[in-house]
């Protein structure tokens, strides 16, 4: 059977230096909030050209700590792609906040600045909800159009998230999302791109006062230095709570982990290139058109996506030859019950709908190899159903 993934190859590339970090963090025995953490968020800021980079307990933590530095909440629009994992859309009605579905571009599968705008007109003339914010997702890895996006939530006094969970790496004329994102996100679950060993996320900005306050709620509202500025508290500052927070740590394990993968994640980027490339010559004119990247944009391939008229179909055919494959996302968020009733843009959303029905991902991973590849191609071209 051919891994989707392979982070047995990836564990043994770098098995002796984890082996390391792990030992490290057991003997000093910081394992919360240990100095492996501070270290990987620097690494990380530095890696996307951020100011600073804060981590938390996953991805989905991620996305809600801007939320709730924010203050977004009950009575604000939040806008978001349905076609996307459900992370996205669920920390929206967390805060109260309502999500708005926007669709997709069909080419990238990234949000559609065109219908966000007509969903921002449409939410600001409808009156009951205020236009709070925008979260951009990358899906597959590849960079949603964050010039435009940037430009319209400017215009609109709107927060703008890149949810980089699975594009954490990839780029815009080489630059990251936090370029023009108010914040970006990331994921650490084993599977994505910068993947620990368990469950872990981060959140970059440039903005420092967001970056305490989110300190904050990270670690149950604790008061920040500027909340205890003047106070008269002579006890820990953690024992003194400014907001209402929540338990969102990186466990030092995963940090000192991470900081061992981060040293071959650009290059591991690279190779991701070569295999997407070499996907792209064995299929494109023998058998199905392949996926498109937005001009000037690297994708960190987190998923190489095909569509086929006859998907299950395909699917099916290639577990019979021991090929995994993955359906992301056969529901869009908007046809999922919790979900269905919120607000789409006008419309609705066609190509959402479409694309749920016919994209399928194949083995995708940095130490794919041409031989492998290669089996995996014959087979997506000898179906012929
Ligand atoms: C994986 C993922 C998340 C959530 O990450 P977790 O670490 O699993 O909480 C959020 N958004 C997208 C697009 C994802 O793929």
């Amino acid at each position: 059977m051919i891994a989707f993934i392979d982070l047995a190859a990836q564990q043994a590339r770098l098995k002796p230096q984890i082996d390391a970090a792990i030992a490290r963090v057991l003997a000093h025995g910081a394992y919360v909030m240990g100095p492996e953490v501070r270290e990987l968020e620097s690494r990380l800021a530095d890696f996307c050209g951020a100011r600073l980079a804060l981590s938390c307990a996953n991805g989905t933590d991620a996305l809600a700590l801007p939320l709730m530095a924010w203050e977004i909440g009950p009575g604000d629009a939040v806008f978001c792609p349905s076609f996307t994992f459900t992370a996205t859309a669920e920390v929206i009605p967390w805060s109260g906040a309502t999500p708005v579905f926007v669709d997709i571009l069909p080419d990238t599968y990234n949000i559609d600045p065109d219908h966000l705008e007509a969903a921002i007109d449409q939410i600001k003339a409808d009156g009951r909800l205020r236009p709070a914010a925008v979260i951009a997702v990358d899906l597959f890895g590849q960079p949603a159009d964050y010039p435009r996006l940037s430009e319209i939530c400017r215009r609109h006094g709107l927060k703008l998230i890149a949810d980089s969970a699975q594009g954490f790496g990839g780029t815009l004329d080489g630059r990251h999302p936090i370029a023009w994102a108010d914040v970006a996100t990331t994921s650490f679950f084993p599977a994505k791109p910068l993947g620990c060993y368990g469950d872990g996320g981060a959140v970059l900005t440039h903005d420092a006062t967001l970056w305490e306050r989110m300190d904050s709620l990270r670690i149950h509202g604790k008061a920040t230095a500027s909340d205890t500025q003047g106070a008269d508290f002579r006890h820990d500052a953690k024992y003194l709570n400014a907001r209402i927070g929540m338990n969102s740590r990186l466990d030092t394990l995963q940090a000192a982990i991470l900081l061992e993968k981060l040293t071959v994640f650009e290059n591991e980027i690279v190779q991701r290139q070569g295999v997407a490339r070499r996907y792209g010559e064995g299929l494109e004119g023998f058998c199905l058109s392949v996926p498109g990247v937005i001009e000037s944009g690297r994708s960190t391939w987190a998923q190489y996506v095909i569509e086929h008229a006859n998907r299950d179909g395909l699917a099916a055919h290639l577990k019979t030859l021991g090929i995994p494959s993955a359906a992301y996302y056969p529901v869009p968020m908007h046809r999922q019950a919790p979900y269905a009733a919120f607000p789409r843009g006008p419309g609705g959303l066609p190509v959402s709908d479409a694309k749920a029905e016919v994209v399928l991902a194949l083995p995708m991973h940095a130490y794919l190899t041409a031989d492998l590849q290669d089996q995996i191609i014959e087979a997506v071209c000898g179906f012929n159903g």
